[in-house]
């Protein structure tokens, strides 16, 4: 696989993965244009409905939040690592 090799992109890809690209300034939050993205881990507890009950769900994630509205900005990754811990909790549920 060819890439190109610039270390800018390199930098941000997390902050694009899944959001809309913003070349020279990747990670000005997109939702208040005033804020800036940082990197947080964060403990995220969360249930979601499935065919057979409620999951309830814990997962530590690296999440980008804007310092200026605390807007969430969830990368790929996040939205994998959420996913996964799904059908985790999904597979222990009787059928
Ligand atoms: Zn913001």
């Amino acid at each position: 696989m060819v890439r190109s090799n610039n270390a800018q992109t390199r930098a941000n890809k997390k902050m694009w993965a899944s959001g809309m690209a913003n070349s020279e300034n990747g990670d000005t939050c997109f939702f208040c244009k005033k804020g800036k993205f940082v990197t947080r881990n964060e403990d995220i507890a969360f249930h979601q409905w499935t065919d057979r009950g409620y999951v309830f769900c814990r997962v530590k994630l690296s999440l980008g939040v804007c310092d200026h509205c605390g807007s969430r900005h969830w990368n790929e990754d996040a939205e994998a690592a959420i996913e996964e811990a799904i059908q985790r909790e999904y597979n222990k549920l009787p059928k």
